[in-house]
């Protein structure tokens, strides 16, 4: 029995970690002691990831569908049959949809093999919302589109803002590391449309409306501005565009804004007070599917910009990734509107991931190749069925198998050497410690290869020298080696010339150019009940899974976990406020349809004190709601956990 130091790929915390490999097997796993992230610490999932490592429901071998049966091939058929087959199409008949759990180096050959081989721009993670949106508005309001302060600084946080999801579930670690801030002393306080469980470890929980973030995110700012507590000199020193956000917020009716939000106004404005007068404060959003959509991370970004609470130590706004390396896949160009660098793709470069290409009706697209991803088969499983051209590449048993014309195993992260960056921007070398099973190639030259049959020559024979094209590539990631980065526990990004040991936290005193209010557009929106539907209902993620988390199904105590709900809920479930599960007549369990415009599902009902009357709550992963609902409605839920749909509930 030997042990391997790796980190934990489930969630974008990037935890440490000590594998037991026995007989090249994973057998178990340990908290890393010395991490600086999860120092020693490990959630549910983390201590139960050996179990994936380990399963048995891995592909194996190469695959080509010949007259409607996968049949097993060579490796050179089955690259030859996803390279020919892939290349008779182009433009939007062509995506690629890259996985946040794949390593930096499998991302950046795979959108390096959808731009130049392939000439499409459309490559991306199922969404380019989320983590996209969180990257664009940083980008814009500080040139840094990631994390501005880190998870080793949570400590130095007097005053902590955690809006939206519950980040105790989704990274549990943060949420440990954000609750013994709290504990120490620094006031904890959650703004959001749900009773999550964040929520109830703060001190204060301002509880909106479902689908009003924006508006309490204005009335916030619009108070802490017109009361004179902005920091009038730091942003005299280091920021542009306070008149025009001021002009902005003018225009706003604060009334308005509270009873849209249902937030009361001394609520507002004690907050409001609290973070103009905290000397250090942090703000903390769940960034991956489903995130905080673009306008209300620009308010918050604006809000903290004009509290003077980025760019300094103990401070910063950060978007906290959901999946592993969702900073990385961005990093790295797998997006349809950023190219490797976060350079924005503008003109013919710039594209539409394969959701938002599924989702149009006739869809154009007619190939598509995927690694590692399964989400999109619940939605558009008739349209991928359609498909002339379905290549996947993967490690495990996956519904796209089901659809695809050729399929290509490869390795899991712990058979191949690969980088990972986690969400505070730290880039962690994960080192191969099994061997993949015989003729398994890791993802970044299953796409390597696929190019070189279509006459490109790619050099490089290892991980290592992907990470040294990245580092090319990539200005922020200019500096990285695998040696730097095996000295320690990784670096912060950025790694250039200028900070060869990484970046803790952005520095607006050092930052090249002025910080920039961004704006977050006129129309705040609002989801309206009526008569006919009086219920407004939120999506979310739930603990154990995200969708059909294809990943965690394979691991025994969070799957059983999810078997006890779904022995209480076999169909899913939506919670409700007990007052409104009596007044519809049903009890705990009793099955109910939900009804939106365009849509419907049936479910169970889930008596919880965790919605308000009048709202309900449902998690992404019931399969049910996904055709017959989500698809209707999914527009708004897809572009912010926090928005809400009005729906109608009627007993069955
Ligand atoms: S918090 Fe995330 S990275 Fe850490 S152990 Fe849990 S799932 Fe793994």
């Amino acid at each position: 029995m030997s042990t391997r130091t790796g980190i934990c790929n489930f969630c974008g915390t990037g935890c440490g970690h000590l594998l037991k490999v026995d007989n090249g097997v994973a057998r178990g796993v340990f908290a890393s002691p010395d991490h600086p992230v999860s120092q020693g610490r490990l959630c549910v999932r983390g201590w139960h990831i050996h179990e994936l490592l380990s399963t048995r429901d891995r592909i194996l071998a190469p695959m080509v569908r010949r007259n409607g049966r996968l049949e097993p091939v060579s490796y050179d058929e089955a690259i030859a049959a996803a390279a020919d087959g892939l290349s008779r199409w182009s433009g939007d008949e062509i995506a690629f949809l890259a996985s946040p759990r794949s390593s930096n180096e499998d991302n950046y050959c795979l959108a390096r093999l959808a731009r130049t081989v392939f000439r499409t721009p459309n490559i991306g993670l199922a969404s380019d919302q989320g983590h996209g949106d969180a990257a664009d508005v940083l980008l814009e309001g500080a040139g840094f589109p990631a994390m501005l302060g880190a998870l080793t600084e949570i400590r130095k946080a007097k005053l902590i803002l955690v809006v939206g999801g519950d980040i105790a579930k989704l990274n549990p670690i943060v949420g440990s590391e954000i609750h013994r801030a709290a504990r120490r002393g620094a006031e904890l306080v959650t703004l959001s449309g749900r009773l999550t469980q964040i929520a109830k470890l703060s001190g204060r929980h301002l509880w909106f409306k479902p689908g009003t973030l924006r508006h309490s995110l204005a009335a916030l700012a619009k108070v802490l501005v017109e009361r004179g507590w902005h920091d009038a000199s730091f942003l005299r020193d280091r920021a542009e565009g306070f008149d025009d956000f001021a002009r902005y917020l003018a225009g706003l009716d604060l009334a308005a804004l509270a009873a849209a939000s249902g937030l009361e106004p001394a609520a507002i404005e004690d907050l409001a007070r609290s973070l103009a007068q905290a000397p250090t404060a942090m703000a903390f959003f769940t960034s991956g599917i489903a995130g905080l959509d673009r306008p209300s991370v620009a308010l918050l970004f604006d809000l903290f910009l004009a509290a003077g609470k980025i760019g300094r130590e103990g401070c910063g706004v950060n978007p906290v990734a959901g999946i592993c390396n969702i900073v990385g896949s961005y990093d790295v160009g797998a997006s349809p509107r950023f190219l490797a660098g976060c350079r924005r793709a503008e003109g013919p470069a710039a594209g539409r991931t394969p959701r938002e290409l599924l989702a149009a009706d006739p869809t154009p697209l007619k190939a598509m190749m995927v690694v590692d991803r399964d989400e999109e088969i619940v939605r558009h499983a008739a349209k991928l069925k359609a498909l002339e051209c379905l290549v996947y590449v993967g490690a495990y048993g996956n519904p796209f198998v089901e659809f695809a014309h050729v399929v290509i195993p490869s390795a899991t992260c712990a058979e191949a050497d690969g980088t990972y960056t986690n969400t505070e921007r730290r880039i962690q070398l994960s080192r191969k410690k099994i061997e993949p099973p015989p003729g398994v190639r890791p993802a970044w030259r299953i796409c390597a290869d696929v190019a070189a049959r279509r006459g490109a020559s790619w050099p490089g024979a290892s991980a290592e020298d992907v990470m040294r094209e990245i580092a090319a590539a990539v200005p922020a990631y200019g500096a990285v080696t695998y040696a730097g980065l095996e000295k320690g526990f990784g670096l912060q990004w950025p790694v250039d010339a200028g900070h060869p040991a990484g970046t803790v936290r952005f520095d607006a005193a050092a930052a090249p150019r002025r910080l920039r209010f961004v704006p977050a557009g006129a129309d705040l929106g609002v989801a309206a009940v009526s008569k006919d539907f009086p219920f407004l209902l939120m999506a979310g993620k739930a603990n154990y899974f995200w969708h059909r988390n294809n990943v965690m199904k394979k691991t025994q105590i969070p799957k059983r976990e999810y078997n006890a709900l779904l022995l209480l809920y076999p169909r899913g479930f939506v919670e409700l406020a007990a007052s409104d599960a009596k007044a519809l007549g049903v009890r705990d369990r009793a099955p109910v349809n939900v009804i939106a415009e365009g849509g419907s599902m049936r479910v169970a009902v889930r008596i919880s004190g965790d919605v308000k009357p009048g709202t309900a709550f449902v998690p992404y992963f019931i399969e049910d709601m996904v055709p017959g609902f989500l698809n209707a409605a999914g527009a708004a839920i897809d572009e912010d956990q926090e928005s809400a749909i009005p729906v109608r509930i009627e007993k069955v």
